[in-house]
């Protein structure tokens, strides 16, 4: 309302300016045409001085340039109608002077006014008049308040910008138009306001209400509503200033709603606010801060640090106390403590105290604002947590002993296992070696290479790098197992041989491959297998040479048998002829003499006697040689022979024999035989004839047997004879070889050497063994390729 007041005084200074600016001279008649009042103007063409109030115009008509001027303004005066003269001021100004009654609120002519208008500067006065109008418009258009003036009719007579941009049309349509126009949806109520101002004559303040604006959002605004009177103190229309108040009302609402939130939000996080007053020590819990601790705002008297210790936790007490003596002495500008506070019920419950210390008195602190907050799940978490990660901690000591155990085993197995460890993370340069790697290839502790792959490849020879390298990478991108042997460059300046081994792992958890492997010293294996091969072909080149010097060994030999056999042959063939000469001859020499010369020549005869004997035994023995080379050069012919028949066949030929010593002979089945049968006879013929010529004493005996087993067959001829000693058993296969005196068993001594080249010729052998009760046993063996069916 004040500031309605200055407004309006400041336009009826400006109005008085207005009048001073214009030099329009007003000067004012009582009834009895005595000097009211005056502006400064008519001093300039009247030449009046203050000290002339109250004056009548008659004495001072002297200085006024109109003399009739007296004699009009009692006219008017009486007839109450305005007159109109033109007269010359001082300097020859040009004046239009104005003499108009004076009229009071109730129309009643009070004197007279007299207006002084110079002609000549009317029409500077004027155009000052529109620039003041225009500064007014601007002082206006400047105030962000919307300002209308209304007349009697609650018609808009002026507007300001302001207001125009509410309504969204420019000042020149705003004025003129009526509030219905304007704002027909709250015309109603606006002009009710209006009216009820213009009635009362009395403003109307601080009306608040939402208004749509020209972009139809809602906007609040405060309304002053002032009354306006006309000269005659009638009210003829009214001021009305606006005041948009659209964002103190939206921070007013805001404010509002915060507060509810708060509360609310303070309700349900178990949250409440207190005021800590440190020079009174007075204390003041809100009730959210009771209700979370289970209290009803009229239990639990807390207005005081000493009330509040009390319900606090005994062990937390000391504490809470020193950080808020901590605050009362100005050392920090923060309470933060997390302590016990008794609930109502269910014992002590953690919470969280936080203050802000502020209201600093000259430094001294005076207030702490905070709030405080249930934390029971979370510190009983916490201390649970504590408790979990002590024992945690407890279980990885205990494992990080047992690893740090398992450690070193490993690492006393790797060494003792004198293979060198080692491990890779493709494509990584970095690789793990264990100690040992190194000093298998002769590296003291203390310069073992960087571990890096690459010290690992410069030391394999470059025959197996390329190797190497490609079967360590198809190892880690197929799997499977890696084992090669390569040559590593070792301290001692020599290539050594070693196996390397190795393995594709996926690292668990980390999803990565590794590949662990081994090498080991193979140096001595490799060279004694190397030196091992050399001596295997060397041998089986000797051997091979030895083989062929064999082989024309035995030819040679087969071809020296031939020639002896065929010489056998020849040799017994010519001998017989000078044989049977001398053996003729001897015959003859004895049959020609008679009786008489036969006593005589008694010795004669003898010596004959012996020739004779001599060239049959010599016969006999080209006979033998003869049949012995038959066997050698006579093709083996390979047939059925019927054992059983060959033996009836023997025993016919021998039964003279048998007869005569009383012996026997005998066979069981003996069946059929893959042999050449004529040759076999022989044998059987052989063996046969010598088991009855070789006894004494006795009527001879022989059996023959027959036993198939492991691919061959057996022949058996056992005899009762004289038996052979043990250290002739090979001999008497020999040709001419004879154990007995010829004189006691005939015989030529190569019947058991032909048996033998016709049993080597069918591919079997022949033996003889001795016959426990006395008594030879000679077997021979034939590949038994028929059976006995
Ligand atoms: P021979 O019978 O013409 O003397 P053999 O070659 O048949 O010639 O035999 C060689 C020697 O083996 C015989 O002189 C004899 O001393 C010995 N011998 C052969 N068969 C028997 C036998 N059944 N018992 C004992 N001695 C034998």
């Amino acid at each position: 309302h004040q500031q309605k007041i200055r407004e309006l005084t400041k336009l009826t200074d400006d109005m008085d300016n207005l009048l001073g600016c214009t030099n329009v001279g007003t000067l004012f008649l009582d009834p009895n045409m005595s000097v009211r009042k005056f502006t400064s103007a008519v001093t300039d063409h009247f030449r009046l001085r203050d000290s002339d109030v109250g004056r009548p115009l008659d004495e001072i008509s002297s200085r006024i340039r109109a003399p009739d001027l007296i004699d009009r303004a009692r006219r008017v005066f009486e007839s109450g109608a305005g007159e109109q003269f033109e007269a010359l001021g001082g300097g020859g100004v040009a004046l239009l002077i104005g003499v108009n009654p004076y009229r009071t609120g109730r129309g009643l002519v009070d004197g007279v006014v007299v207006t002084i208008v110079d002609i000549d500067s009317l029409k500077e006065a004027e155009q000052r008049a529109a620039a003041l109008s225009t500064q007014n418009q601007l002082i206006l258009d400047h105030i962000p308040a919307m300002v209308w003036y209304k007349d009697r009719m609650c018609r808009i007579v002026r507007a300001n910008r302001a207001a125009a941009e509410l309504t969204g049309l420019p000042i020149s349509e705003i004025e003129g138009k009526s509030t219905e126009e304007l704002h027909p949806a709250e015309a109603e109520r606006y002009i009710r306001d209006d009216r009820e101002v213009m009635k009362s004559g009395t403003p109307k303040l601080g009306i608040i209400e939402p208004v749509r604006d020209s972009e139809d959002s809602e906007r609040w605004v405060r309304t002053d509503k002032v009354p306006l009177f006309g000269e005659d103190g009638a009210v003829n229309g009214l001021l009305a200033v606006t005041t948009d108040i659209t964002d103190v009302k939206k921070t007013e609402d805001a404010l509002v709603r915060t507060s509810r939130l708060l509360e609310l939000s303070q309700r349900a996080a178990q949250q409440g606010h207190f005021t800590l007053d440190l020079r009174t020590d007075e204390l003041h819990v809100s009730d959210e801060w009771k209700a979370a601790l289970g209290y009803e705002p009229f239990e639990a008297q807390i207005g005081s640090t000493g009330e509040l210790l009390a319900v606090v936790h005994a062990e937390d007490r000391p504490a809470l106390r020193d950080a808020i003596e901590t605050c009362r002495r100005g050392e920090t500008a923060r309470l933060d403590r997390t302590h016990r506070i008794n609930a109502k019920i269910g014992g002590p419950v953690w919470v969280r105290s936080i203050g802000e210390v502020y209201e600093r008195e000259e430094g001294v602190p005076a207030r702490v604002v905070g709030t405080l907050t249930v934390v029971d799940d979370v510190v009983r978490a916490q201390l649970e947590l504590e408790r979990v990660n002590a024992d945690l901690e407890s279980v990885v000591r205990e494992r990080t002993a047992e690893l740090e155990v398992s450690k070193k085993r490993f690492e006393r197995a790797i060494n003792g296992a004198q293979k060198g460890v080692w491990e890779w993370v493709p494509p990584d340069e970095a690789c793990w070696f264990a100690d040992h790697f190194w000093e298998i290839l002769g590296f003291r502790r203390e310069d073992h290479p960087p571990p890096l792959l690459s010290s690992f490849h410069e030391r394999i020879h470059p025959d197996e790098l390329d190797m190497t390298r490609e079967s360590l990478d198809r190892l880690a991108h197929h799997g499977g197992l890696l084992s090669v042997r390569l040559r590593l460059w070792t301290q001692d300046g020599n290539y050594r041989w070693f196996q390397l081994r190795a393995l594709r792992d996926t690292e668990p958890g980390l999803n990565r491959v590794v590949l662990t492997g081994s090498i080991v010293d193979v140096h001595d294996e490799v060279s004694a297998r190397e030196a091992l091969e050399t001596t295997k072909s060397e041998l089986e080149a000797r051997v091979a040479a030895r083989t062929e010097e064999l082989s024309a060994n035995v030819q040679t030999l087969a071809d020296r048998n031939e020639q002896l056999d065929q010489f056998a042959h020849v040799a017994a063939h010519d001998l017989r002829a000078p044989l049977r000469t001398i053996a003729g001859n001897a015959e003859l020499a004895i049959m020609g003499r008679g009786p008489a010369e036969n006593a005589q020549n008694g010795t004669t005869d003898r010596h004959l006697e012996k020739i004779l004997a001599g060239t049959r035994r010599m016969s006999e023995l080209i006979d033998s040689l003869s049949a012995y080379s038959r066997v050698g050069r006579a093709d083996c012919l390979i047939d059925d022979a019927d054992l059983d028949r060959i033996i009836e066949g023997i025993r016919a030929d021998l039964e003279t024999d048998l007869a005569e010593s009383g012996g026997e002979l005998v066979s069981g089945p003996l069946g059929v035989v893959r042999a050449d049968p004529r040759m076999i006879a022989q044998v059987l013929r052989n063996l046969i004839a010598n088991g009855i010529k070789f006894v004494r004493d006795k009527p001879p005996r022989v059996a023959v047997s027959r036993d198939d087993r492991d691919g061959e067959t057996r022949i058996r001829v056992t005899d009762n004879g004289i038996g052979i000693d043990s250290q002739f058993r090979a001999a008497i296969f020999e040709p001419f070889k004879r154990l007995n005196a010829g004189s006691e068993f005939a015989g030529s001594g190569v019947g058991l050497s032909i048996c033998r080249r016709i049993v080597e010729r069918h591919g079997g052998e022949i033996w003889v063994e001795s016959v426990p009760e006395g008594g030879s046993s000679f077997v021979f063996t034939l590949p038994s390729v028929v059976s006995t069916a």
